[in-house]
């Protein structure tokens, strides 16, 4: 039986072999009885009917989807349609975001900052929607200084969010000392731990350098002493990530949110062996 709430978060595929991954990915997730599966959304809205079919589908299969709303390079108009369309559909949870202005390209939008989009939210469709925001045990790569990136959670918690999504870590003394200055910066709403498994090593040291997670050198020493050896490497992986979750939920975690990049294989092995 569950003792620690989960949830997990697919991007949307862009062919129907990638959908029929997806829903096999699913099919085995949710044998873990999961509070929600998220969707990510593209900034400037470029997977936004990929996205909006995909919540549509987890939602007739039963369970509760949460798709992911960016907001640079978008229009108030067409964050709007946006809400209102899942309003419609009775999604009830959303992750707000900023987003990425992709490289070479100038940011265009009404919003700049994902707490105007959190706002913006609450403004058009009141308390109708659970919001989800983003925060940083280890700091976002544009923040001016920790403080600073405090008090912007702070400002998206006062804007309306209701609980945050981490971005992903490897010491937990990172999320515990985050989470003991949240508190004294006086933000009280839940912060669930974001789980990023290790399939590979050139993949996570490619997403690190762009969102500011650290890999530590004696992780990254050990993954390369794997070379091409992928079945050991991820079996290291499954070690370590299984010791982080283990470790987070004997702390008192909420829930745990995991990056899936839409696979099931080695998340379901790190849920087995925490015993959830
Ligand atoms: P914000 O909260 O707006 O913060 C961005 C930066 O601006 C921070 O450095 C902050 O300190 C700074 N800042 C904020 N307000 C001000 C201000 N008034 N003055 C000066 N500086 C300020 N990206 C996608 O495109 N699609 C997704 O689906 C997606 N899903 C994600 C899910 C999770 C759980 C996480 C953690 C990230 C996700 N991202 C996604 C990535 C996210 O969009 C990027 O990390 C982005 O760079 C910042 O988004 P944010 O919502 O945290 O932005």
């Amino acid at each position: 039986m569950n003792t620690t709430t989960l949830s997990f978060e697919f991007f949307p595929p862009k062919t129907a072999e990638g959908m029929g991954t997806l829903r096999e990915t699913r099919a085995e997730l949710a044998k873990f009885n999961p509070e929600f599966f998220s969707v990510t959304f593209g900034a400037g809205g470029s997977t936004r009917d990929r996205t909006m079919d995909t919540v549509l589908e987890i939602q007739q299969e039963g369970f509760q989807a949460a798709p992911h709303i960016s907001c640079i390079s978008s229009s108030k108009e067409e964050i709007r349609n946006l809400l209102h369309a899942y309003q419609a559909q009775g999604i009830k949870r959303l992750v707000a975001l900023r987003g990425d202005v992709p490289s070479g390209e100038v940011s265009s939008g009404d919003f700049r900052y994902a707490a105007e989009l959190v706002a913006f939210i609450r403004s058009e469709t009141g308390n109708h929607f659970h919001i989800e925001v983003a925060a940083y045990p280890e700091f976002h790569p544009e923040a001016r200084t920790p403080a600073a990136d405090l008090l912007n959670l702070k400002r998206k918690v006062d804007a309306g969010a209701n609980s945050a999504i981490t971005q992903y870590f490897y010491n937990p003394d990172a999320y515990f000392r985050f989470i003991e200055q949240c508190a004294a910066t006086g933000i009280n709403i839940p912060i669930v731990p974001g789980i990023m498994p290790i399939y590979n090593i050139t993949q996570l040291a490619r997403f690190s350098s762009i969102c500011g997670a650290e890999i530590p050198r004696w992780l990254k020493m050990r993954l390369e002493e794997y070379g091409d050896d992928m079945t050991s490497l991820r079996a290291f992986g499954i070690d370590v990530v299984s010791e982080l979750c283990e470790t987070l939920k004997v702390w008192g975690v909420p829930s745990l949110h995991f990056y899936t990049l839409n696979r099931s294989g080695v998340i379901s092995n790190i849920i087995e062996n925490i015993g959830e």
